[in-house]
């Protein structure tokens, strides 16, 4: 003779129960009897395994049927429901019970929260964008108290399990079918209570650090770019990973040039003889003014490249160009030479142009 209990007893459910009640019941009791809820109980512990034992057999119609037929006295007995070796197999055997209950592997802890990233700014000029710079920034951020070693509990205690909730920081109602898991009230969700404060972070474990970094900023970095810290960001509560801090590079515009990747475009003002009788022009570059030559005949608009001389390309492959655009600026007003001399110059070309306003009368500048 068995002594065990009724499997259909032991789950509190009727002989002719499917198995959506089934998994409910079974659900329901193993909330109530899951040892990280009752620490320590042996009872409870019992009972958690027996109710294991006999979901495990009724779920399974093969075994069901045989169950119903011959009971615990059957032939087979034991077949199935040998029991478990320890809380551990039953929730490797029901992980899809309990992997939505408990969260994966039903006995895992609450996951332990990981430190906030944090993200700060660093304005550098184009000129350090495209030489690459060393930039020391302070970067005020959450490190483990240094009173407690970050447990937030005073030095010579220790934080304790919470009792109300099993530690979990979570506590699990049930309102009809559905299982309504709400932050435990006791511990607020930390899963554990500090009885002996530390003073220094008021329980928290943390404490608010300016950190001094050394940042290496590589040549030919872009507004925006981002360099990423990893585990530079705040420190985490308690377990978890530090966040990672980023740091956001904003590049200063240069107003003397518009950038486009590693190409930096400049406008160079230019007068009609320059482009007609060709001319070297300075040109300003990051480095300096670099002189170019414009080709006798060339035409407004038309861009000239300092190849090399624009902003370093970050995969390393060389540089790109500044390019020049060329801007025919017509001077607005003439003094009476320069006036005479255009008119021949226009004389010259078969054109009259405009014969009334000429001499002292040339055009003003307008208002
Ligand atoms: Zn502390
Ligand atoms: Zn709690």
């Amino acid at each position: 003779m068995s002594d065990k209990r009724d499997y259909y007893e032991v789950l509190g459910v009727a002989r002719d129960v499917d198995t959506g009640e089934l998994k409910r019941a079974y659900r329901r009791l193993a909330m109530e009897l899951h040892p990280d809820r009752n620490p320590g109980d042996a009872v409870a512990e019992d009972r958690f395994k027996e109710a294991s034992e006999a979901y495990q057999v009724l779920s399974e119609p093969g075994k069901r049927a045989h169950y119903d037929r011959f009971g615990h006295a059957g032939p087979n007995a034991g077949f199935g429901g040998a029991g478990f070796r320890d809380v551990g197999d039953i929730f490797s055997t029901f992980s899809d019970i309990f992997g939505d209950i408990f969260g994966m592997g039903g006995g895992a802890r609450r996951a332990s929260a990981n430190g906030a990233d944090i993200e700060t700014r660093v304005l550098i000029t184009l000129a350090e964008a495209s030489s690459g710079i060393a930039k020391e920034i302070q970067v005020l951020r959450n490190v483990p108290c240094a009173t407690c070693g970050g447990s937030g509990a005073a030095p010579g205690s220790h934080p304790e399990s919470c009792e109300h909730c099993g530690g979990r920081g979570q506590v699990m109602h049930s309102q009809g079918f559905l299982m309504i898991s709400s932050t435990c009230p006791v511990c607020r969700g930390e899963g554990r209570l500090i009885r002996d404060v530390c003073t220094n972070c008021e329980g928290g474990g943390l404490d608010q650090e300016e950190d001094t970094l050394q940042l290496t900023i590589p040549a030919g970095v872009e507004d925006g770019s981002t360099l990423r810290l990893l585990g530079r960001g705040e420190a985490p509560a308690q377990g978890g990973r530090p966040g990672n801090l980023y740091v956001v590079l904003r590049v200063e515009p240069d107003e003397r040039f518009e950038r486009d990747g590693a190409d930096l475009h400049t406008e160079v003002v230019v007068s009609f003889p320059q482009l007609a009788l060709g001319d070297r022009i300075a040109v300003s570059t990051l480095d300096g003014e670099t002189e170019i030559e414009i080709p006798a005949g060339t035409q407004p608009g038309e861009t000239l490249a300092l190849t090399g001389h624009g902003m370093p390309r970050l995969n390393g492959r060389g540089r790109g160009d500044v390019v020049a655009h060329l801007k025919l600026v017509v001077p607005s007003s003439l003094s009476p030479e320069e006036d005479v001399n255009l008119r021949a110059y226009a004389a010259a070309c078969g054109q009259r142009v405009n014969p009334q306003r000429s001499g002292f009368f040339g055009r003003k500048k307008k208002k």
